[in-house]
């Protein structure tokens, strides 16, 4: 399993749901929480790994520890610790009107950053590894982490929720990185 990169036409698909969550659910599952892991990712999508389904991984222990350290620890000691969340056919059912700004990095534009801004609260219904409906709302990180993966299992991609001119600024530069990057390998080759 290795996460393929921008501009890598998997990422721009529409992720199909899965019917049963089956032995290979759960190892997709398994394997996609040690690449998020591997990778220093806060969350991951099936089809960052090429897989064609609407699964997402979600690193809740690293964001519990982002917002601590921002926050007053009184503000999520009442959250419930989930570690890894790994949802099955996640969808979004809920999103305030208020909204927020934050700064996004993906593992598949890597070394790529941009301000995106976003619904501050989602509330999301998933299956979770059982096949048992659960339903979470979110919040700051949490909320940002759950809205961009599971654009990502709709073909979306953070740089297309900023301005074309952004958007333009920031694949240029993302380009000359990739291109140095086939260079390499070219030469190791
Ligand atoms: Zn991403």
């Amino acid at each position: 399993m290795k996460v393929r990169i921008y501009p890598d036409p998997v990422l721009k698909k529409k992720a199909l749901p899965v019917a049963d969550i089956d032995q290979e659910i759960l190892s997709v599952l398994e394997q996609m929480k040690n690449v998020m892991i591997q990778g220093d990712g806060i969350g991951l999508a099936a089809p960052q790994v090429g897989i064609d389904k609407r699964l997402i991984v979600i690193n809740n222990e690293v964001i519990i520890k982002v917002m601590s350290d921002a926050l007053d620890s009184d503000d999520i000691a009442d959250k419930q610790e989930v570690f890894v969340y790994k949802m099955i056919n996640p969808e979004i059912t809920w999103r305030s009107e208020e909204r927020s700004i934050g700064n996004e990095g993906c593992l598949s534009l890597p070394g790529s950053y941009c301000d995106v801004e976003r619904a501050s609260s989602v509330s999301v219904r998933f299956l979770d590894e059982r096949g048992e409906t659960q339903n979470i709302t979110t919040t700051k990180l949490l909320a940002v982490c759950v809205q961009h993966e599971i654009d990502h299992l709709d073909g979306i991609l953070f740089i297309d929720r900023i301005s074309n001119l952004k958007r333009r600024l920031l694949l240029d530069k993302y380009k000359k990185q990739n291109n140095g990057l086939r260079q390499g390998v070219v030469k190791l080759l």
